[in-house]
C-alpha cells in the first residue's frame, strides 16, 4: 500500500514545480551542487546535439537544494534568474529518469525561458515536458513519459518547441497481426484470484494475456499486473473503485530504482471495444512491447533490457490483503515463433 501512496503523492507533486520570482544568481557565478552536476552538463550536450550553445558562463547558474520544504513542489526555478532550488526531501526518492526529467524541466525554464505549455496529442499524451500549473481534472493524474525512446522527442521539443509531432504520437498496432499460427502456449491458469509465475524459456518474443473480471465499482482494492523482474518491470494498475483516489482508471508505468514511475494514465475502463476492460494482452513482438485492453491497442513501450523472469496479476485491499473476489478466468503466456 505504501508503494501505491507513494505513486500517487508522486503524480500529484509532479505538476507543482512552479516558476517564480526571488533571488537570482549573481552574474556569471557558477554554484552547482555535485549531485546536480550530471544533469547539468547532460543538458549542455542535449542542446549541443540540436544546435543551441548553452553556456553558463555569462548568466551563471545556480542549481542548489533548498533549505526549506518547497510548498508542494519538486523543484522551483526564479524565472529570468538562473536559480534553480530542488526539494531535498524528494530528490533520494526519484529514479534517474525523474531526476533528469526535473533538472530539464527547470532548466527549461530558467535557461531557454520557457513557460509552462500544457497541449495534448494522439491518446491524451502531453506535448512537452514543461506541462505545468495551472492542471485540471484527471489532468494532473496524467504523467509525462519521459523515458525510453519517447524521450527524444521530448528533448526535441525543450530545446525547439515548434517541433512536429513525433512517429510514435499516432502509432497503432493490431490485435489481428500475430495469428493464432505464430503463438505456443508455455504456462497457462484458469479460474484463480491470483497469478504469480516465474519464467526462465520466454527469452525472445512473447504474449501474456489474462481474461479476468473487473472488480465492481464499489471496490476499494487495485488490480496490478507486473510483468519483467523484481526489481525492474513494468506495470499496469488498475483502479476500478472511486473513494480512495477520486478517480478510477489505470496507470501503465515502469518500476526502477526502487521507484514506480508512471507513464500513461486513461479513465476509460468501463467501455474499450465495446465492453468493460476484462481482457489484457501484452505482447513482445516487432521491437515493443504492446500493451491492448480488450484487443484494442492502448501503448507501446521500449523492450525490456533482461528476459522475461516473472509475472505476477492480483487485486490488493488497501490493507495489502489479497482479495479473493478477483476473478480470473484464464491466463496464458505464449511464445511467438
Ligand atoms: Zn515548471
Amino acid at each position: 500500500m505504501k508503494k501505491i501512496l507513494f505513486l500517487f503523492s508522486l503524480l500529484v507533486i509532479f505538476q507543482t514545480c512552479r516558476p517564480d520570482n526571488g533571488i537570482g544568481s549573481e552574474a556569471g557565478v557558477y554554484d552547482v551542487d555535485p549531485v546536480f552536476e550530471p544533469y547539468v552538463q547532460e543538458f549542455i550536450a542535449e542542446g549541443a546535439k540540436r544546435g543551441k550553445t548553452i553556456d553558463f558562463s555569462d548568466s551563471g547558474l545556480i542549481v542548489e537544494f533548498s533549505d526549506v520544504q518547497l510548498a508542494g513542489a519538486n523543484g522551483r526555478c526564479y524565472l529570468g534568474q538562473h536559480h534553480v532550488e530542488i526539494d531535498k526531501s524528494r530528490w533520494f526518492s526519484f529514479s534517474e529518469d525523474v531526476r533528469g526529467f526535473l533538472l530539464f524541466h527547470e532548466l527549461g525554464h530558467c535557461e531557454l525561458d520557457r513557460l509552462h505549455r500544457n497541449d495534448k496529442f494522439g491518446n491524451e499524451a502531453w506535448k512537452s515536458i514543461m506541462r505545468g500549473d495551472p492542471l485540471e481534472g484527471i489532468e494532473i493524474w496524467m504523467p509525462i513519459p519521459f523515458f525510453g525512446f519517447r524521450k527524444d522527442y521530448f528533448t526535441d521539443e525543450l530545446f525547439n518547441e515548434q517541433i512536429g509531432l513525433p512517429d510514435w504520437a499516432n502509432q497503432t498496432f493490431a490485435y489481428a497481426e500475430v495469428p493464432a499460427s505464430a503463438k505456443e502456449v508455455v504456462k497457462s491458469a484458469e479460474n484463480t484470484d491470483r497469478i504469480n509465475q516465474r519464467f526462465t524459456e520466454l527469452t525472445e518474443d512473447y504474449e501474456l494475456e489474462i481474461d479476468f473480471s473487473l472488480l465492481g465499482a464499489g471496490t476499494t482494492s487495485v488490480i496490478k499486473l507486473i510483468w519483467g523482474t523484481t526489481t525492474n518491470h513494468y506495470y499496469i494498475q488498475i483502479f476500478p473503485g472511486l473513494p480512495a483516489y477520486r478517480v478510477s482508471g489505470y496507470f501503465i508505468g515502469v518500476h526502477q530504482d526502487n521507484q514506480d514511475n508512471g507513464l500513461f494514465f486513461n479513465q476509460n475502463i468501463s467501455n474499450i471495444n465495446g465492453a468493460p476492460l476484462n481482457k489484457i494482452t501484452i505482447r513482445r513482438e516487432g521491437g515493443f512491447e504492446k500493451i491492448f485492453m480488450n484487443e484494442q491497442f492502448i501503448y507501446h513501450i521500449d523492450l525490456q533490457k533482461t528476459p522475461l523472469a516473472s509475472v505476477r496479476v492480483e487485486a490488493t485491499t488497501p490493507q495489502d490483503a489479497l482479495d479473493n473476489a478477483f476473478d480470473i478466468q484464464r491466463f496464458e503466456a505464449r511464445k511467438i515463433n
